[in-house]
C-alpha cells in the first residue's frame, strides 16, 4: 500500500493510523496471544464511530484484509491481520449506565473490566466473562459465557440493540424492532457482520456475590466431576461456578507445600441473596474433602479480576472447544486421563454449565444454536515459553481428541483454535443457514473474514 493512500487514510480518521515506520508500531500490531505474530499495513486507533467508518470503505476500497479488534483477547488472533487494515477499537471503551431503565450502553472496544466497575457502581450486572481484561465485543457476538449465565442467559441474550458498521461503511441499528436479521445473527454469529461500535444491554440486579475456587485432590476429580453434574442440573439458577484441572499457582490460601500440585477445582459464585451463601456454596464442600479454598462474600468486579493475574497478556495460546450435552462416564474418565496431566499453570480445562437461562431461548431465536447443551468445555493450553510450543499444544490436542467422542459435533465459536474452521457449520447446527442469508444481505463480499468465518 503506498505511503499517498495511507496519507488519505490519515486525513480520513481522528485516531492516530500507525503503520511499519511509526514509532509504537511492534506495540499496535500485537494481540493478546503471543503465538500471533502479524504485520498490518496500519493499525487504526479508532476514536469513535465514523473512524470505524473510514476505516471499513478504505478497506474495501483498497481491496485490503480487514481485522477488528475489540478486546484483542481471540485466540487465533482474528483481531490482526498481515498486510491488511486493523480497526482497532480498543480505545472506544466508554460505558454509560442507566441506573432508571437498568440498561447499560457501552463501546466497541471496551473491555469487561471496564464494564463491571460501571454497572457495579449502580448494584446491577449482566453475564460477561470470567476475566476482566477480555473484550465485551468478540466475546458477546460469539455468545458469551460465564458466572452468571445460568441465571441471566449468555451474554448475548441480554444484548438489546447494537450499532453496527456493516461492509458499505454505513452504520444501523440492530435490534428486535430494526434490521431484526442482522440483530438475531450478531448474537452468536461473531465479528462475521459488521464493526459494532457499541452495544445496549439490560442489566439485572447483582451487587456482592459469594464465591471463589475451592481446591480438591485429584484423586477426588471423578467424584467432584460427576457431582458437579448432578448438583448443577437443578440447583437454584443463582448458583454458578465451574470445575477446572489447575495446577496450584504460589497463592497464600493453598498450602505452601502444594504449590506446583495439580488439582482439580470448583470455582464457585453464588449471585443470589447474601445471607444464602454459604449455604449454596456448602454443597460444593459436601462432595469431597476440600484441600483449600478461598470463598466467602466479594464484590462481583472483584471475582471477575481474581484470575487475571494468572493469565497475562503475552502467553502463547492453543485452545479447543466442545459442547456437552451429558458429562458421562466415559467422558468423566477421558477427563481423569488427560486433566491431571495440565502442563502449565496458566494452562487449565474448565467445563461451563450453560443450562438454566441459557435453555430457554429457542435454539432458532438467536444465531448460538446449542441451547440444549449443559457444558461448554475449552480446554485452554497457556504457556510463557515458545520453546514448549509443541509439548502444549500435544496436551491440548490429545485431550481434545480424547473427549470428542463423548462430546456434541460443534463447540463455542469463541473457544476454538483457528484449524476448527472445518467444524463452523457443526457450531451452527440448524442456523448456519440462515447466517449465511444474513451475510449474504449485510456483506457479500465477506469484507468481515478475519473470524470463524461465515462464507456468503
Ligand atoms: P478480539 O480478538 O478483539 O476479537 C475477537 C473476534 O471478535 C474477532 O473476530 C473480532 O473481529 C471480533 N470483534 C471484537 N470486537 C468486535 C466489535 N466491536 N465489532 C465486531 N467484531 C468484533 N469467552 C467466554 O464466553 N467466557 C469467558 O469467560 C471467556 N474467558 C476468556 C478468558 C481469556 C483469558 C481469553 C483469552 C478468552 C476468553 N474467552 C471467554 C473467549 C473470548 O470470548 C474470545 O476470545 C473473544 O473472541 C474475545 O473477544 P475480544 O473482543 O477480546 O477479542
Amino acid at each position: 500500500m503506498g505511503s499517498s493512500s495511507i496519507g488519505s487514510l490519515r486525513e480520513r480518521v481522528r485516531g492516530p493510523v500507525v503503520t511499519a515506520d511509526s514509532e509504537g508500531y511492534d506495540e499496535a500490531r500485537k494481540v493478546y496471544n503471543a503465538m500471533i505474530d502479524r504485520r498490518p499495513a496500519a493499525v487504526v486507533q479508532c476514536a469513535h464511530a465514523g473512524d470505524v467508518m473510514a476505516t471499513v470503505d478504505f478497506a474495501r476500497e483498497n481491496e485490503l484484509d480487514l481485522a477488528v479488534r475489540g478486546g484483542g483477547h481471540s485466540v487465533p488472533g482474528f483481531g490482526t491481520c498481515d498486510d491488511g487494515v486493523v480497526a482497532d477499537l480498543s480505545g472506544m471503551r466508554g460505558v454509560r449506565v442507566d441506573p432508571r431503565r437498568r440498561t447499560v450502553r457501552v463501546e466497541g472496544g471496551a473491555t469487561w473490566g471496564d464494564f463491571n466497575a460501571a454497572t457495579h457502581a449502580f448494584g446491577l450486572a449482566t453475564t460477561g466473562g470470567i476475566v476482566s481484561t477480555t473484550g465485551v465485543g468478540g466475546l458477546t457476538l460469539g455468545g458469551g459465557i460465564g458466572y452468571l449465565a445460568r441465571g441471566l442467559g449468555l451474554s448475548c441474550d441480554n444484548l438489546i440493540s447494537a450499532d453496527v458498521v456493516t461492509a458499505d461503511g454505513t452504520l444501523l441499528v440492530a435490534s428486535e424492532d430494526e434490521h431484526d436479521d442482522l440483530f438475531w445473527a450478531l448474537r452468536g454469529g461473531g465479528g462475521n457482520f459488521g464493526a459494532v461500535t457499541s452495544f445496549e444491554f439490560r442489566l439485572s440486579p447483582v451487587e456482592d456475590v459469594y464465591g471463589g475456587p475451592l481446591v480438591y485432590e485429584l484423586e477426588d476429580a471423578g467424584t467432584v466431576l460427576r457431582s458437579f453434574s448432578e448438583l448443577i442440573s437443578d440447583a437454584p439458577e443463582q448458583l454458578g461456578g465451574f470445575p477446572a484441572f489447575q495446577i496450584a499457582p504460589p497463592l497464600p490460601f493453598i498450602p505452601e507445600n502444594r504449590h506446583g500440585d495439580t488439582f482439580i477445582l470448583i470455582v464457585a459464585c453464588w449471585a443470589g441473596p447474601m445471607d444464602e451463601g454459604e449455604r449454596a456454596v456448602q454443597r460444593f464442600r459436601d462432595i469431597a474433602p476440600v484441600v483449600a479454598e478461598h470463598v466467602g462474600p466479594m464484590p462481583y468486579p472483584a471475582l471477575n479480576s481474581a484470575f487475571d493475574a494468572l493469565v497475562p497478556p503475552g502467553l502463547q495460546h492453543y485452545w479447543k472447544a466442545n459442547f456437552v450435552t451429558e458429562l458421562s462416564d466415559a467422558a468423566i474418565s477421558a477427563h481423569l486421563e488427560h486433566g491431571p496431566r495440565v502442563p502449565a499453570v496458566n494452562s487449565t480445562v474448565h467445563i461451563y454449565p450453560i443450562n438454566g437461562a441459557c435453555h430457554r431461548v429457542a435454539p432458532e431465536d438467536t444465531a448460538f444454536a446449542y441451547r440444549d447443551a449443559t457444558f461448554a468445555t475449552v480446554i485452554a493450553g497457556m504457556w510463557p515459553d515458545p520453546a514448549d510450543n509443541e509439548a502444549n499444544t500435544a496436551w491440548v490436542r490429545d485431550y481434545y481428541r480424547a473427549t470428542a467422542p463423548h462430546s456434541e459435533e460443534g463447540g463455542y465459536v469463541n473457544f476454538m483454535a483457528e484449524d476448527d474452521q472445518d467444524r463452523i457449520r457443526a457450531n451452527y447446527r440448524g442456523n448456519y443457514e440462515r447466517l449465511v442469508e444474513v451475510k449474504r444481505t449485510y456483506d457479500p463480499g465477506n469484507l468481515f473474514h478475519v473470524n470463524q468465518n461465515i462464507t456468503p
